[in-house]
């Protein structure tokens, strides 16, 4: 069967990567002040994708929002359904002058497709349409039905994408395929299973009415920024929770090529500066603690210091928590170390700020994810890795939260070279074409002909 999978793959290939070029050429980028007609200019090339391709339904989503695309190929009613998410909008292209080819006129160099979007996130309408395609074609009568949702405003949070779920009940499916992450390398896949949740805070600490002279006032009177440190020093957080067999074993196999120098490396570290945790325990540090980090401070200022007594002090506070770790809790838990540890009677104000993300993660253990462990071995012709991720993508949880039940699968054809959101971003066509591959093994493995055969 997986031969004549990639043959028919093969066949058609060379017209897939057209299309992403063709979308790629569209600059789609969904940031205000950029021009919103190239959206809904992106919105129609995918439209007319799927109505070309005649999908038994295509629709547009989202009244208030840009564009969202719905489109269904009709499946074996018996069969678990399918719904495969990207998203068409890109990040503008950054340092224009970086680009070694303009970010908005794909070309291939190296067996890599360059251009904004390509691997974040427009090569996943491709791997998407053409999987379910090519699976539509092989299964037939036993092919499961497929829906897709692209949206188009990812890149700035997607803020609208609770309503437009809610616009469409037909979105709901036995398993989802979010393919909007990273593989480990270029030949290895991978599959996300969680990612953490965040919520900040803004702390202020008052003394005085107004700054005084330092010289005539200090001694008596407590200094503010002295205050507000230690109370950031002094904040702890709950230990995580501990991690399953299979995702512990996965992050010790990725951990081998991935230590103290990987890490100074990616992060750009100074030499001398100190890793805070094992080396053993990095990726589990980066995907799976609980971490509170200082996103900024102020008490006056650097271009105005002077000898000032400061009468007040601030900072801003992020803190990013994993699956299994209550984040509402949390924020309850710290808010109090704060008034705890807040000294010499300073006034305290302590804000939180709106858009906190829950923590996600999906179970590993469940049907679907095996089968689609299996799949992108059988594609890539490598076991995958377990990965996690450390930063929120508010879609993911939403569309869990929206369809509670419905597993999600969190893909990638991403790899470390991808450069997305930076310049020159890229895609492997390799790994391009193993994706589809893996994603139509998937789509083979839950259908009936597939239970027949085996
Ligand atoms: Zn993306």
């Amino acid at each position: 069967m997986q031969k004549q999978i990639e043959t028919e793959l093969n066949a058609i290939f060379e017209s897939q990567v057209k299309i992403l070029e063709d979308l790629v050429k569209i600059p789609s980028i969904s940031f205000e002040g950029f021009d919103p007609s190239n959206i809904k200019k992106c919105a129609d090339a995918v439209f007319e994708l799927f109505k070309e391709n005649n999908f038994d339904e295509v629709r547009f989503l989202g009244k208030q929002t840009n564009p969202a695309v719905f489109a269904e190929l009709k499946g074996n009613p018996n069969l678990p359904s399918v719904l495969l998410y990207a998203h068409y909008d890109v990040q503008p292209p950054m340092r224009e002058n970086l680009w070694l080819s303009p970010a908005f006129e794909p070309q291939v160099r190296d067996g890599r497709l360059y251009g904004r979007g390509t691997a974040d996130d427009k090569a996943a309408i491709v791997v998407h349409l053409a999987a379910a395609l090519i699976a539509k074609k092989m299964l037939g009568e036993d092919c499961p039905a497929i829906k897709f949702l692209i949206e188009g405003e990812e890149e700035c949070g997607s803020p609208n994408i609770t309503a437009l779920l809610k616009e469409c009940k037909n979105l709901k499916s036995s398993v989802a395929i979010i393919c909007d992450s990273s593989n480990w390398n270029e030949v290895t896949p991978a599959i996300v299973s969680s990612l953490r949740g965040m919520v900040a805070l803004e702390i202020e600490v008052k003394s005085m009415e107004k700054p005084l002279h330092s010289g005539t006032w200090s001694g008596p009177i407590p200094d503010v920024a002295q205050g507000l440190s230690h109370i950031l020093a002094s904040l702890k957080l709950p230990k995580a929770p501990p991690l399953a067999k299979n995702i512990l074993e996965s992050f010790t196999e990725m951990s081998k090529s991935y230590g103290y120098k990987e890490l100074k490396k990616e992060g750009s570290l100074l030499n001398k500066t100190q890793i805070l945790v094992k080396e053993k325990d990095i990726l589990k540090s980066l995907w799976r603690d609980a971490t509170i980090t200082v996103t900024a401070m102020e008490a006056g200022s650097r271009k105005n210091a002077g000898n000032v007594l400061q009468n007040s002090a601030w900072a801003r506070v992020s803190i990013r928590i994993p699956p299994g770790m209550d984040i509402k809790k949390v924020l309850e838990q710290i808010k109090k170390q704060i008034k705890d540890a807040c000294p010499w009677g300073l006034n305290l104000s302590i804000k939180t700020e709106s858009g906190m993300a829950t923590p996600w993660e999906t179970k590993t253990e469940h049907i679907f994810f095996k089968k689609m462990l299996n799949a992108l071995k059988e594609g890539y012709g490598k076991k995958p890795l377990i990965t996690g991720c450390g930063a929120s993508i508010p879609m993911v949880a939403a569309i869990s939260k929206a369809f509670k039940g419905m597993p999600v699968l969190l893909t990638g054809i991403g790899d470390p070279k991808a450069n997305a959101h930076g310049e020159n971003e890229s895609v492997s066509l390799a790994v391009l074409k193993k994706a589809i591959l893996s994603e139509i093994l998937f789509l083979h493995s839950i259908s009936s002909h597939h239970a027949r055969t085996n």
